[in-house]
């Protein structure tokens, strides 16, 4: 089984990870504190892989520019 962690804003991948199959639990990936609907956005599940949607940190460095900039204009 493997986990693909990818940007869900620039698609890059951002991690490859093998795991055991059986190891894999909610609790342990975190899931366990989303929403049904949050679980269904972040995360997509294959055959063989689970791909894991976040933001890479050129995107966060992004983001943090642009509400950076944001508070600026309104202040
Ligand atoms: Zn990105």
């Amino acid at each position: 089984m493997k986990l693909v962690y990818y940007c869900s804003q620039c698609n890059d991948v951002i991690d490859r990870l093998e795991v055991d199959a059986e190891e894999i639990t909610e609790d342990k990936l975190g899931f366990s504190i989303l929403t049904p609907g949050e679980k269904e956005d972040i995360i997509n599940e294959t055959e063989d892989e689970i791909e894991i949607g976040i933001i890479c940190d050129d995107c966060e460095a992004e983001d943090d520019l642009i509400s950076l900039v944001n508070n600026n204009l309104i202040h």
